[in-house]
């Protein structure tokens, strides 16, 4: 499909009107305000999937204990899987550590600049490529995070649906239309931060918008179209609660999901649970329920002091039981 892009003769002024309100309006985030190629990997491991509030802590934690590729490619898998201990997508955090160990071997601890070299490294796509050149490298290339793809589907009034082959290359020339020839980390984050903030999802704020003189959305709140969710499947799981004295007994998960990480051990069901706890996890809304168990020779006891890894729905339930006697449902 052939994209209709802002001419030429109005480029400079669209990118001068998102530079400016980029200026005075755009994020001040840690791994902007030293974008080495390190700082701007580990950022976009964490930020797949996840909100910027919710990596920030982790982002500085992770940079005090990791400070450089080298350390982190170094470094045990279980401490690394404890520091990302209740961020969740654990295989984004096996995947880094994977990365960075590439990286060492094949690239001499360097991380490389081109996108056929970065997509050789574990955990990286297209995506996360393009992330990398445009914001450690100051690359032009286009960025589609779902905040950029919101701007550019409204941008260009783009009515299909944008998660089909023919939609995620729509987006791609419009978003290469775009493209400034030089300062590409600036106009990534510009275009970022609009998607974040006026342009959000929902009624965006196109009265405060730098570039509305170019946009063509109508009804930009319809903007992007996606298909539908797909229904939530509701489930129990019953965990065990087992104690020894300061220890208590954990087995290790078999994955894939939580992979490398120590859950409570599967349990029995009971009218009144210790502790019950409502989670979500992809499309399954799950009911956590725990009741007292016997130790198996398959469980593994642990200080309470020094637990391993856990997802954060079973050290939550954990935490529940030892900290009150009265264990209310939580989510
Ligand atoms: S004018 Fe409105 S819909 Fe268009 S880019 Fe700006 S905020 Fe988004």
């Amino acid at each position: 499909m052939r994209v209709e892009t802002i001419p030429d003769s109005m480029t400079p002024d669209f990118h001068t009107s998102l530079r400016r309100w980029f200026r005075s309006h755009g994020r001040e985030l840690p791994w902007r305000t030293n974008p080495s190629p390190y700082a701007v990997l580990v950022s976009e491991f964490m930020l797949q999937q996840t909100t910027v509030a919710a990596v920030i802590p982790y982002f500085d934690r992770w940079m005090r204990r990791f400070p450089d590729i080298a350390t982190l490619a170094a470094a045990p898998e279980t401490e690394i899987l404890k520091l990302w201990e209740g961020l969740g997508y654990y295989s984004r955090a096996r995947n880094l550590h994977r990365a960075a160990q590439a990286v060492l071997a094949q690239f001499g601890g360097i991380i490389p600049s081109d996108l056929t070299s970065l997509r050789s490294l574990p955990g990286v796509g297209s995506y996360t490529a393009a992330a990398i050149a445009a914001f450690a490298f100051d690359q032009c290339e286009p960025v589609l995070d779902a905040n950029i793809n919101r701007v550019i589907a409204r941008l260009f009034n783009y009515r299909e649906n944008i998660t089909t082959k023919a939609g995620r290359n729509y987006l791609e020339q419009a978003a290469n239309s775009l493209l400034p020839k030089k300062g590409g980390r600036r106009h990534a984050s510009a275009l970022m931060d609009l998607g974040a903030t006026l342009c959000r999802a929902g009624e965006p704020d196109c009265a405060a918008c730098p570039v509305h003189h170019f946009c063509k959305a109508v009804d930009p709140a319809l903007l992007p179209i996606k298909p539908p969710k797909k229904a939530i499947t509701e489930i129990n799981d019953w965990r065990s609660f087992c104690r020894n004295g300061d220890s208590i007994y954990l087995v290790e998960s078999p994955g894939p999901t939580w992979r490398g990480l120590w859950i409570l051990p599967s349990g029995k069901p009971t009218a009144e649970p210790l502790a019950t706890l409502i989670y979500s996890i992809t499309r399954y809304k799950v009911t956590l329920g725990i009741s007292n168990g016997v130790p198996q020779p398959n469980w593994t006891p642990f200080p309470l002091s020094n637990l391993p890894p856990m997802p954060s729905p079973h050290r939550k339930a954990l935490r529940l039981i030892l900290e009150s006697p009265l264990h209310k449902p939580v989510r």
